[in-house]
């Protein structure tokens, strides 16, 4: 008789609830530990609750001022193609990204978002017996791909609230929290959800730190808002540094969060290993033309940046007028700190119709990571706030 067919009619198994406790014992180790992805609210709920007076969203940080027109176009032209598969290799978003950031095209791997590229380098890079470092107060998504792919997380503490970037990560405790087991390093500058960024030079310093066969990847998703004359963009170091790995994505800057379009730009030989686990049509049709024709128009994204900059000032001095501290951001958020009624003023805001992201998950159960919305937006939120106290 077939032992697998034995071992799984025993009584003990026949006989438990199909679970999800049940199902968790059938899977890896990894994901046996593991908790989903927390989305916050049900937003779909939430907008038909308010859909006569408009729910402000300001809880993932998506970009008020929307797509470009010509992405919007470039969108409507690919319809009467949708019949077809998109193009595996992504070959146009490739050379026009390789033409922006001065790289070659071999240098380049395209993601469905960057979220599905954060996963993955786990997946490949880290996993059994290995370790993933990564700062307190980073985005969520790198505990989950250390877990999901078996490894231990290490996580460096975060600079101190007294400091000038409060709560920002502090690049000699990342350096420090490296081991001989530390197969990957996550950073992202400027960082979700604190907001801060830190100093080119520091990063450089940092990277002189690492080993070679620890990959360092700095997730830029907020890249195209920083404007401090000390932040830089860590592609420029890339040249220098065969272990590094630079994300970005269209979901911030470029308004196309529904779309699902991200990228990584690294070493040829890396994105040659981590094109060997890539799903070959991982970027949809709409998503790739969308995405080029977004890159092209730069009018469109340095005029939604510069609104986006002016409101971030407006907004800061306005939670610091009314005494709440605001962290130091090159974003389109800003992570503020309410103290003790934290709860009731977020629940008060969403009763109110204004989504925000509450930051107990991240250990800052005393702050709310708010994005920068349009004038409006941030009307309503003060308005609401104000309602509040
Ligand atoms: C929003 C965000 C991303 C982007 O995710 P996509 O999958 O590209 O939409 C990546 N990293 C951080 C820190 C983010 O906040």
């Amino acid at each position: 008789m077939n032992t697998v067919a034995d071992a799984v009619t025993t009584d003990a198994v026949t006989t438990a609830p199909r679970d999800e406790a049940f199902f968790a014992a059938l899977a890896q180790p990894g994901v046996q530990r593991l908790r989903a992805y927390d989305p916050g609210h049900d937003l779909v709920a939430w907008r038909r609750r308010f859909q006569d007076r408009m729910l402000v969203e300001l809880g993932s940080n998506e970009n008020p001022y929307g797509a470009s027109p010509a992405a919007r176009a470039a969108m409507l032209d690919v319809m009467h193609e949708l019949h077809r598969y998109p193009d595996p290799l992504g070959g146009d978003l490739k050379r026009a990204l390789a033409t922006k950031h001065g790289v070659d095209t071999t240098q380049l791997l395209l993601g469905n978002g960057s979220h599905e590229l954060l996963m993955q380098f786990a997946q490949v890079f880290a996993g059994p017996g290995s370790d993933v470092v990564a700062s307190q107060y980073g985005f969520a998504v790198y505990a989950l791909a250390a877990q999901c792919a078996g490894a231990a997380l290490r996580l460096a503490p975060a600079l101190p609230r007294t400091h000038a970037m409060a709560r920002g990560h502090d690049i000699d405790a990342l350096a420090a929290a490296i081991t001989p087991a530390t197969r990957l390093l996550y950073v992202a500058n400027p960082n979700n959800p604190t907001g801060t960024w830190f100093d080119a030079d520091a990063f450089a310093a940092f990277m002189q730190r690492v080993p070679g066969d620890v990959l360092v990847v700095v997730d830029e998703a907020y890249a195209e808002f920083a404007d401090a004359p000390d932040y830089a963009s860590a592609l420029a170091l890339l040249g220098a540094h065969p272990n590094l790995i630079v994300t970005r994505t269209f979901s911030k800057a470029y308004a196309l969060a529904g779309l699902r379009v991200g990228y990584a730009v690294a070493h040829p030989g890396l994105i040659a290993v981590m094109e060997r686990v890539r799903e070959s049509f991982n970027v949809n049709m709409v998503g790739l033309a969308a995405a080029e024709a977004a890159l092209d128009d730069d009018a469109h994204l340095q005029w939604s940046l510069a609104r986006n900059a002016e409101q971030r000032a407006v907004l800061a001095e306005a939670f610091r007028a009314r005494g709440w501290f605001v962290h130091p951001a090159q974003t389109n958020f800003l992570l503020v700190e309410f103290g003790p009624d934290t709860p009731q003023i977020e629940a008060s805001l969403l009763q109110q119709g204004v989504v925000v992201r509450p930051m107990g998950g991240y250990g800052l159960p005393e702050c709310l990571r708010i994005t920068v919305g349009d004038e409006g937006e941030n009307r309503r939120l003060l308005q609401a706030l104000d309602a509040t106290r």
